[in-house]
């Protein structure tokens, strides 16, 4: 099968959360399975150029529109970790992709507009009819309705319109004027059924557009694809979600073999086995390797040396992502006589102030570390370093960091939300048995759900060591991997 997975991120090289990681690791497994992958991606200033091999220009002149202007575009084609990808270099007045990071720009739903139509022109110039055309979340939506309105009235040939919704906080909301300067018809697309938003009805909707004009809906976990369907988890997009339901499906996603594996992590400074079976001399080299990975850590961010456990966070510091429960964790592991690690990135200046105040307060405190940057190796470092690793999320789509600390022995406490729910098993309250538990889960996103993870967990790990190295060993045997989700995806890719 020929696949096009139209794109704002893909990891290692432009990547901000999970949404780079899926991109990787899905068709990474489409590949290794015999498809035929292609990623289009914008070219970002803020590459990291390094990972990109055998970079070349492949076209010099791709024109396209933005209103009654024209404009020139170069396209690229490179290779991230084996895999083809193609670059969209717009040349705009409006630099797009030139400002030093990938969202986060006022007129985000501009570049993103621009770079889906840029990708169809392409698509049709290159004569490229692929037999599936996935695009992901707002930044990519857009190409349904430009696909269904502009490009396959003049010959270009998608079999399959696939959309994955990542994450429904985020809908690309923009003045209908967008539309028409993409060249749609936007007083036919701004009604109730298409691309109006239904919660601030001046507004047109690209992911609605997405939801309503694609020919499959996908979501990141099943747990997450019944809650979008409901008021309280659709951002105002249930009742639309509801009426394609037939076309929905929730797919748990993966994790990559080769780049989250502690055998092969060139982050690790000792790297230790991954997967069961488990006899006496390889887990005795998992328990060393995590113990040498951990006094590095210590070493590295300042921390007491210390036979403390180390409870972790790496995330981005959005409301999501309940800043408030893990500024409540932290205070309460260091009150506990444990120690701390905090990776956070991207929080909205309120939440970042009150991280950095704290962080001012507890300058002292040799048993805590907060590091407000997004840092790939250290993420790395903390994953296998760590004792637990703490998820409180008001919301998870499906939540990658829980997968990735499951296979690095890490032990999660997890709120039980969407995915988070769909892969971590409560050691105490889950109806699987015991041999298949996880974590340490809670129910409600608050301070005595917190305390409720904390406490069980501190306890077992301080009094009960072959309890808590079952639980290890339970979490590292579990398959993340992408080959099962894969299958689904293929059979959603190739369904009449
Ligand atoms: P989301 O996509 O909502 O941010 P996920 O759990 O799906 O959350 O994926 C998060 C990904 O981003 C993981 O690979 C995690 O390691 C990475 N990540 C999050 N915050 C940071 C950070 N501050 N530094 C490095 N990596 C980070």
């Amino acid at each position: 099968m020929y696949i096009i997975q139209a794109a704002s991120e893909l990891a290692p090289v432009a990547k901000v959360g999970g949404l780079g990681d899926v991109i990787h690791g899905l068709s990474k497994e489409l590949v290794k399975q015999g498809h035929q992958v292609e990623i289009i991606l914008p070219k970002y200033d803020c590459l990291l150029f390094e990972k990109l091999e055998q970079l070349k220009v492949v076209q010099r002149e791709l024109c396209t529109f933005e209103g009654t202007n024209r404009y020139h575009n170069t396209i690229w084609s490179a290779e991230v970790d084996g895999l083809k990808v193609i670059l969209i270099e717009p040349h705009h007045p409006s630099y797009y992709f030139n400002r030093e990071r990938i969202y986060g720009c006022p007129d985000d739903v501009d570049r993103f507009a621009y770079f889906s139509r840029a990708l169809l022109e392409y698509l049709k110039i290159s004569n490229r009819h692929p037999d599936v055309l996935h695009i992901h979340d707002w930044p990519t939506a857009l190409i349904a309705p430009l696909y269904r309105e502009l490009f396959q009235p003049i010959g270009l040939r998608v079999k399959k319109m696939v959309l994955t919704l990542h994450n429904l906080e985020y809908q690309g909301k923009c003045d209908p004027v967008l539309l028409t300067r993409s060249g749609l018809n936007a007083e036919k697309l701004m009604h109730a059924d298409l691309m109006r938003d239904l919660l601030t009805p001046s507004l047109a909707n690209l992911l609605k557009g997405g939801i309503v004009l694609a020919d499959a809906l996908t979501t990141v976990s099943p747990h997450y694809e019944q809650q979008i369907k409901t008021a309280e988890g659709g951002f105002g997009l249930n009742e639309i979600l509801l009426k394609h339901e037939k076309k929905l499906t929730g797919i748990l996603n993966g994790i990559e073999d080769t780049f989250w594996n502690p055998e092969k992590d060139p982050h690790l400074i000792a790297r230790y086995p991954a997967f069961p079976p488990f006899d006496e001399a390889s887990w005795k080299k998992v328990l060393e390797g995590k113990r040498e990975n951990r006094r590095h850590l210590r070493r590295h961010l300042g921390l007491n040396e210390s036979n403390a456990p180390i409870v972790s966070s790496v995330t981005r510091l959005v409301p999501q992502k309940g800043p408030k429960l893990i500024k409540h964790a932290l205070l309460k592991t260091l009150d506990e006589g444990g120690q701390f690690i905090l990776l956070g990135s991207l929080a909205p200046l309120d939440i970042e102030k009150d991280f950095l105040e704290l962080k001012e307060n507890l300058a002292k405190n040799k048993n805590v570390a907060i590091c407000m940057h997004h840092d790939e190796s250290l993420a790395h470092l903390i994953f296998a370093g760590a004792d637990m690793f703490l998820i409180p999320s008001i919301f998870e789509p499906c939540g990658l960091t829980q997968l990735i600390a499951l296979r690095y022995g890490t032990v999660p406490l997890a709120r039980k939300t969407g995915g988070l729910a769909d892969t971590v098993f409560d050691i105490d309250t889950s109806e699987l048995p015991e041999a298949e538990r996880t974590g340490f889960t809670f129910d409600f996103p608050d301070n005595p759900g917190v305390n409720w993870v904390l406490d069980r967990s501190l306890k077992c790990w301080t009094q009960d060591q072959t309890k808590w190295q079952r639980l290890m060993q339970q979490g590292m045997k579990r398959d993340f991997s992408w080959k099962e989700s894969v299958h689904r995806y293929l059979s959603i890719y190739s369904a009449q």
